[in-house]
């Protein structure tokens, strides 16, 4: 698949967005969505998805890109916050061959310990919905 994609509006973040399909929420406003990982490679793993049509970096508008670092930067802290991670890795995927597997842009927020690899990505096991709902109310309660 090409770089040029076209926003496919039934893809699984759009459904998220609508609320098709739930999703453990950390944190919403009018632009911005920030929600767990459901095949989390470290424990906290979130993602921050602005609700904008954008398949990835190179077709979101300047400003909302802007707009959706400044808030993984927050969302980012509240993880640190809530897990005391040794590191926090912030990944991004464009295009298939980058290893993007949603067409809906967004940063990973992933929390790493020392002594922990990072699991597989999109790859791993589906959490359980009530660690990912509790994990949410922690980051949440550090916002
Ligand atoms: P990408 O590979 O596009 O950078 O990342 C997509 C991410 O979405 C992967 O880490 C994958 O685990 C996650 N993911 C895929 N399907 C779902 C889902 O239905 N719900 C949630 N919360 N995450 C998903």
């Amino acid at each position: 698949m090409s770089l040029l994609v076209t926003y496919d509006a039934q893809n699984i973040f759009a459904k998220i967005l609508s609320g098709a399909i739930p999703s453990a929420r950390v944190y919403e406003d009018d632009r911005t969505l920030a929600f767990m990982d459901a095949f989390p490679q470290s424990k906290g793993h979130t993602l921050v998805i602005p609700k904008v049509d954008a398949c990835n970096l190179f077709d979101i508008e300047p400003a909302d890109l802007q707009n959706l670092i400044v808030e993984t930067q927050r969302i980012a802290r509240a993880v640190r916050d809530a897990l005391s991670p040794d590191g926090v890795r912030i990944m991004q995927f464009n295009g298939e061959a980058a290893g993007q597997t949603v067409f809906h842009i967004h940063f990973h927020i992933l929390p790493m310990w020392d002594d922990q690899p990072l699991g597989r990505h999109a790859g791993g096991g589906m959490a359980d919905i009530n660690e990912l709902n509790a994990l949410a109310a922690q980051i949440r309660a550090k916002l």
